[in-house]
């Protein structure tokens, strides 16, 4: 019955969907040299559109003297500017095609940090694009139509929950909307019988713990639990594991990229190379979208720290794809010391060294309210000696540029919003 919706809604509002999926059950087979000849593919078509079709391009590709017929490897693609979120915003019209399409729809980035910003999608990136994220639960053996809890924070409005509790009905879908008592009940009973979870980490960690504590029955028939669209800190694994069975995996992406990586069963993120090509410049992300046509984003810096493996690692699971080591975090804002400033992705290596040298997982949350000073958030309780050695990682950072209190056992559970590892309110 839900199969039954879920394929009628498909076939009306995304028809090229499935056509994308068996091309990508298909190419998950290919040999690394065939992916990147497909890539070359793609970037020369989307170059030319970008060329031919777009005022903002054709402007970028003049001004540096190139021509669309320069870009005759992936190599060529250096040759191009990089852009960023700020180009999007304000070349936004300039960036659409000319391009006629069957059918668009606009995408939203959910402005949580900044401006949020609006673009046409036509419907075969749309597919494209649940394909990739199918092709992903496919590894699990989940079908996207299956009973599935959902953990996706706002503050709706009553109206707002009724017609999302509608809509999910339809999606074989519920959601957690609150920490109320009575709403983690009711979400945990409904647990039961799910196939999968998935949504924003934090969330999922936060009901492994209740679960956990309180004893809770657990779900026994989860196939697969998903985190999206924030840091899965390796100090929640071992909840999860504990709550549902397994670890969590990481599905990787933007509205602007489509998705980026997908974790396989073998633990290793591999890229969507169907639909990206991505880059590390300075430890950072910078994404082309292969299948978007309507608004082509070439070499866009999404603002990500990120690590890539070498090309000559291989994965178990067979599949070739290039594997992205880590997603290390939001670059966000940068950090103030005394004298100088510090990037955000310090955090990282100061808990990072800890996992590695002491065995010590830890959630933390960094606040800055003055410059010069630090407060340190974290969600497990510390000896003596455990702080001790935070302590000295912190040292090592910020040297004697940065005074910092460190405060445990705080509830770092997220309002209904996403956690954040790094929060400066610094103007
Ligand atoms: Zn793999």
């Amino acid at each position: 019955m839900f199969k039954f919706i879920y394929k009628t809604g498909e076939r009306l509002r995304n028809p090229s969907l499935s056509n994308w999926f068996y091309f990508l059950k298909e190419s998950e087979t290919w040999s690394l040299a065939s992916l990147e000849a497909y890539q070359l593919k793609k970037l020369k078509e989307l170059i030319t559109v970008a060329y031919s079709k777009t005022v903002y391009y054709k402007n970028i590709f003049d001004l540096s003297g190139l021509k669309p017929a320069d870009i005759q490897s992936l190599e060529d693609l250096k040759k191009l500017p990089i852009i960023t979120k700020n180009e999007l915003l304000s070349f936004n019209k300039e960036i659409h095609t000319n391009l006629k399409f069957n059918k668009l729809f606009q995408a939203n980035t959910s402005g949580t940090s900044g401006e949020s910003l609006k673009f046409n999608r036509e419907e075969s990136a749309d597919s494209f694009n649940r394909a990739s994220i199918y092709r992903g639960y496919s590894w699990y053996q989940v079908n996207p139509w299956e009973r599935n809890g959902y953990f996706w924070g706002y503050n709706f409005s009553r109206i707002a929950v009724l017609k999302i509790r509608m809509l999910d009905g339809l999606q074989n879908r519920f959601r957690i909307f609150n920490y109320r008592k009575e709403s983690i009940d009711f979400f945990i009973k409904k647990l039961k019988n799910a196939k999968f979870l998935h949504g924003y980490s934090s969330m999922i960690y936060e009901t492994a713990k209740i679960i956990n504590t309180h004893n809770l029955e657990k779900p026994l028939n989860l196939k697969m639990v998903k985190g999206t669209s924030e840091k899965v800190f390796e100090a929640y694994q071992e909840e999860i594991q504990k709550a549902f069975g397994q670890r969590i995996i990481s599905e990787y992406g933007a509205a602007e990229t489509g998705i980026i990586a997908f974790e396989c069963k073998s633990g290793n993120m591999h890229l969507n190379m169907e639909g990206v090509i991505v880059e590390e410049i300075d430890q950072e992300i910078v994404v082309t979208n292969l299948q978007m046509q309507a608004f082509p984003i070439i070499r866009y810096k999404l603002g990500d720290y990120i690590k890539l493996a070498p090309n000559t690692k291989t994965c178990e699971c067979g599949m070739q794809h290039l594997i992205i080591e880590e997603v290390t975090g939001r670059i966000g804002q940068a950090v103030y010391g005394k004298n100088n400033t510090y990037p955000s992705l310090y955090f990282y290596y100061i808990f990072k060294n800890l996992a590695l040298k002491q065995g010590l997982l830890l959630t933390y949350q960094v606040v800055q309210e003055v410059k010069g000073k630090l407060t340190f958030l974290i969600e497990q309780p510390l000896d003596n000696k455990q702080l001790t050695h935070l302590e000295n990682e912190i040292e090592v950072y910020f040297k004697n540029d940065m005074e910092f209190s460190i405060e445990y056992s705080q509830n770092l559970t997220p309002n209904n919003k996403k956690l954040k590892s790094f929060i400066s309110n610094i103007v």
